[in-house]
């Protein structure tokens, strides 16, 4: 802090248009979690503040606060994950992972682990080319695991055998069991043994090898239907940008 001013670094999650020329950003940094700050001219012809008030850019910012809201006042852009933005698809996907993580974090509580594991998707996605369809379950899940909502998938949640048969996922309970084991109240989808392990992966693995490994199509098209029905049942909402993207994947 120095003369009333706060540098931090931040991504930005959603931005609305305001009146004139002015934008308000819902940004995401490591200390002060999410914000909404408002960005004064950013939407004025070579403002200095453009590149870095674009959704899902990462840059470092300078705020100041004046009544009731935070203001930017400089930003140095760190990262705009330039290969999302010359692909709708990867684009529409992004913007899902931003409006999902927009509704698990809160004001004034810490990113922790949330704003690195955004990053990295936006980097596998944008920069390293990783398939879609694989990142959106394990960012999905992990994201989910990281926001308190962690499945219990190390053994069959009712009789306790540590590889369930048939897995399947309740998505309402949030544990994976045998087939068999099903018990009523909860809402089960199938997981396969495939999408059982990518499962597991995707909730355990070292952050940095989350997108490392690949998944049979079948394999992967069930583990994405567990994760996203896991999603939708656990936060109770639809997501915008998600069924944008389901629009654009249909079309290809
Ligand atoms: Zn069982």
């Amino acid at each position: 802090m120095q003369s009333g001013k706060t540098v931090t670094y931040g991504l930005i999650l959603r931005e609305t248009e305001t009146k004139e020329t002015d934008k308000i950003l819902t940004v995401l940094t490591p200390d002060m979690g999410k914000i909404s700050l408002v960005a004064r001219g950013a939407r004025r012809k070579n403002s200095p503040l453009a590149a870095s008030c674009q959704l899902l850019a990462y840059s470092e910012l300078t705020l100041y606060r004046r009544g009731a809201w935070l203001y930017l006042s400089e930003a140095s852009t760190v990262e705009l994950f330039g290969g999302l933005r010359g692909d709708i698809e990867r684009l529409a996907l992004a913007s899902y992972f931003a409006e999902l993580t927009e509704s698990v974090t809160g004001e004034d509580q810490p990113a922790g682990e949330v704003l690195p594991l955004l990053l990295n998707a936006l980097y596998a996605l944008g920069v390293l080319g990783k398939d879609p369809a694989l990142v959106k379950p394990v960012f999905e899940l992990r994201l989910m695991a990281l926001s308190g909502f962690e499945p219990l998938a190390e053994c069959c949640g009712v009789c306790g055998r540590s590889e369930p048969e048939s897995p399947m996922l309740d998505v309402v309970q949030g544990t994976v069991h045998c087939a068999a084991c099903r018990r009523g109240g909860g809402l089960s989808v199938p997981l396969t043994e495939g999408g059982l392990t990518a499962l597991r992966r995707a909730l355990y693995a070292d952050p940095k090898r989350l997108y490392a490994f690949t998944l049979e199509p079948p394999a992967l098209r069930t583990l994405d239907h567990a994760s996203e029905s896991f999603v939708t049942a656990q936060l109770e909402r639809s997501f915008r940008t998600l069924d944008y993207y389901k629009s654009i994947r249909a079309e290809h």
